[in-house]
């Protein structure tokens, strides 16, 4: 007889670990007891040795589905003689913890759900102890119902049976619930105080007739209209103004996928997996979405319906004929964060919708849909939220302490730094405002808590008016400031866990840099302690303002009256680039520096490129006119490989030579794709010439920064850098852009306090 002490680390709350322990042990005839412990599950297990040893290679190799057992530690232990396995309730410990995010309903829930003699069918919170709802009504841990926002809905006799039984699927499932005990969907201040079946009834007939819905989710609010309806989805979008930005959809079922959409393998196990990410697809030819929803643009943003009530959206026993693909965009203003609450949805979101189906389970903590594409058969995300958030980064290297990261200005995330783990958040969005920013330090505190850490710095952006930076210094903490493209290279080394020197290429939107200018697109030599700006691309005089950064003809102008002096206003106007006034004004702006900024943003560079070659000349989305510069490359099938001289001169990569190459192409009347092309194929080769020239024996590169959200351009600069002997270290599940570089701050900070 034998009693051995196992530990369990990882995600391991929430997930159905405890019962499945006890499932293990009676198979086995262990006798003992398991108990939750935050940040780890604990079990004593008493018998025979050899018993003992198969059952902990049972947890190991047959953890509960949706666990990720990072760590087991298993120890020998005198203990008292037990009489049969327990389940001990919850006590409070500190330590590392794994909160665990969302989990999409599991294919058990959804047979439940529609068979009619089941006591939860039909029931739009229908959940397990392997499915349904975690971080978004979490308060604190360990996570037990007390403690989410299921704490007001008692029980029912039934319901409690079922939690208590571990013979059940619902054993020790916090939000287990019923249609006789759970929460309840109803029509927002509707006079007629529809409620349950007639609140969903009405809200399938509204969409079917071509309206707008806002339907309360899991992390916050989404409108919902026809995706096969072109007027619906046009109307959305003069509603929320938002002329050509794509809509996501949520579609029916894989089928309705299959007829719309080209899928991979390695894509429809994403797509049909427990997080439900919306992932990028290519759009069929003879699929029949509205143009609308995605205008100019052969990519649809896809996923399943992930929340019960998303499928009784589609599905009812009511006889109304639904469409069976839903646009599906988040709920809020522009960029801003979600909405999560009635009066968020009143104030906000009212104007933009027929009618909102709200609910009274509470979301306390916010999480919008993470968005992933994909780069050589990996997930290559561009959004990381709900399903991901907020599983840590483990890093090898041994830190101590605590810091909190703040983000950057758009698409914020922040992150928290508990020793070696990183937990970077679920998306907030663009601080423009303060709502933003509020939210961003509410959710910050929530997160501290949850986590139970003692941060000890606060760690943010170089740019002295972000809303992330005061949100920082409000924080009342001692503030450490990283540079904006650093953060991004450190993001990109984080999360490959990788802390050697890198030779760091940072192509961007724009980021405050050391000098004062706006940087962009940097070459940088990166430790964990500091960085080395070895290049850049050539400055340029960002004209305009904040305006440039829609209007990409502006900067082209302007790059134009550099490169050619007074042959500039011949081209501009045989370019078409001259959008509004006259050639006189830009170049008076130009040569007395009236509202510019000197720049080496990638971004920019490529919104210029766009213009020039007639492809966009503005922008109503950050990133469009880009966007459209790569899929107009895509569409070039002809001679790959182009000559291309050296573009270093000293630190400067000379991109008045791409630039020139485009004007020249285009005055000759040569394909606009096989240009675009080249346009990426030289913007490759000039960084990558300079990160080869300096690299001063460093042969590990890593690319971050928004720009790198192109293939293109990563797969370019990827082979020029291998052929070249370089490692590249690339990323995956953390977002290039700027929701990424939370991370990166707080491995900088935890650096820096462990020094
Ligand atoms: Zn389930
Ligand atoms: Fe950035």
């Amino acid at each position: 007889m034998i009693t051995k002490r196992i530990k369990v680390y990882g995600i391991v709350q929430g997930v159905g670990m405890r019962p499945t322990v006890a499932r293990h042990a009676a198979s086995l005839g262990i006798k003992g007891s398991v108990s939750n412990l935050g940040p780890y599950v604990e079990i004593y297990a008493q018998g025979e040795e050899t018993q003992v040893d198969k059952f902990i290679d049972l947890i190991r190799n047959e953890p509960p589905k949706r666990a990720a057992i990072l760590k087991m530690d298993v120890k020998v232990k005198d203990a008292e003689v037990y009489d049969d396995f327990s389940i001990i309730e919850s006590a409070k410990t500190s330590g590392e913890i794994f909160v665990s995010p969302d989990i999409a309903i599991c294919d058990e829930c959804l047979t439940e759900l529609y068979d009619k003699s089941n006591k939860r069918y039909l029931h739009p919170f229908i959940n397990c102890t392997c499915c349904g709802p975690r971080l978004t009504i979490l308060e604190a841990l360990p996570y037990d119902r007390e403690r989410t926002s299921m704490k007001v809905f008692p029980m029912c006799p039934d319901c409690e049976k079922e939690y208590h039984d571990p013979a059940t699927r619902r054993y020790d499932a916090q939000p287990v619930c019923c249609n006789d005990c759970g929460p309840e969907v109803f029509i927002l201040d509707d006079e007629q105080n529809r409620r349950g079946r007639d609140a969903i009834t009405y809200v399938r007939e509204v969409i079917a007739n071509g309206g707008i819905a806002a339907i309360k989710g899991i992390g916050g609010f989404h409108l919902a209209c026809n995706a096969y309806d072109n007027e619906a989805v046009r109307r959305l979008r003069e509603l929320k103004h938002r002329p050509s930005k794509p809509f996501a959809v949520m579609m029916r079922n894989e089928d309705e996928v299959l007829k719309n959409c080209v899928i991979e393998n390695y894509q429809r196990s994403i797509l049909t997996g427990h997080q439900k990410p919306i992932i990028l697809l290519a759009r069929k030819e003879d699929s029949k979405i509205a143009e609308q929803v995605a205008p100019d643009n052969p990519m649809l943003g896809v996923m399943l319906p992930y929340a019960p009530l998303q499928s009784l959206i589609f599905d009812y026993d009511d006889g109304i004929k639904m469409p069976a693909c839903l646009v599906m965009t988040s709920g809020n203003l522009s960029g801003l964060p979600i909405c999560r609450n009635d009066d968020d949805a009143r104030r906000e979101i009212a104007s933009y919708c027929d009618v909102i189906l709200t609910h009274n389970r509470r979301i306390i903590i916010r999480a919008d849909d993470s968005v992933m594409d994909f780069y050589d058969g990996k997930p290559y995300m561009i959004r990381r939220s709900r399903g991901y958030a907020p599983l840590p980064y483990m890093m090898t290297r041994p830190f101590s302490g605590s810091v909190i990261a703040y983000g950057g200005e758009l698409k914020n995330t922040f992150c928290v730094a508990v020793n070696s783990l990183m937990y970077p958040s679920s998306y907030i969005g663009d601080l423009t405002d303060l709502k933003g920013k509020n939210a961003l330090k509410e959710s910050a505190e929530r997160m501290i808590n949850l986590l139970e850490a003692k941060p000890s710095y606060a760690v943010c952006d170089l740019h002295p008016s972000y809303n992330s930076s005061e949100a920082a210094e409000e924080s009342g903490l001692p503030l450490i400031r990283v540079q904006h493209h650093y953060a991004h290279i450190l993001s990109c080394m984080a999360e490959n866990d990788y802390t050697g020197d890198v030779i760091g290429i940072s192509l961007d939107g724009t980021g405050y840099g050391t000098d004062g200018t706006i940087w962009g697109g940097e070459i940088l030599k990166c430790s964990l302690d500091d960085f080395e700006r070895l290049g850049h691309i050539r400055p340029f005089l960002h004209t305009g303002g904040d305006i440039a950064s829609r209007e990409g003809f502006r900067i082209a102008i302007s790059m134009l009256i550099d490169i050619y002096g007074d042959g500039a206003e011949d081209k501009c106007n045989r370019l078409g680039l001259v959008r509004q006034g006259s050639f006189k004004t830009y170049k008076a702006m130009h040569d007395n520096r009236i509202n510019t900024a000197v720049s080496t943003s990638c971004g920019r560079l490529f919104d210029a490129a766009s213009a020039i070659l007639g492809i966009r000349y503005e922008q109503s989305f950050e990133g469009e006119a880009a966007v459209a510069l790569e899929f107009k490359a895509m569409e070039y099938e002809g001679e790959k490989v182009f000559d291309c001289e050296d573009l270093t001169h000293g630190d400067v990569i000379a991109t008045e030579k791409i630039i020139t190459r485009l004007v020249d192409g285009m005055e000759k009347g040569e394909d606009v794709r096989k240009l675009a092309y080249e346009f990426h194929y030289m913007l490759a080769k000039g960084v990558s010439q300079m990160a080869i020239a300096k690299a001063g024996g460093i042969k590990t590169a890593a690319l971050s920064g928004g720009c790198y959200q192109n293939k293109l351009l990563t797969k370019l600069t990827e082979k020029e850098l291998r052929d070249n002997g370089f490692k590249v270290l690339l990323h995956s599940m953390v977002p290039p852009n700027d929701g990424g570089i939370a991370l990166g701050q707080a491995l900088y900070g935890m650096n820096r306090i462990n020094n």
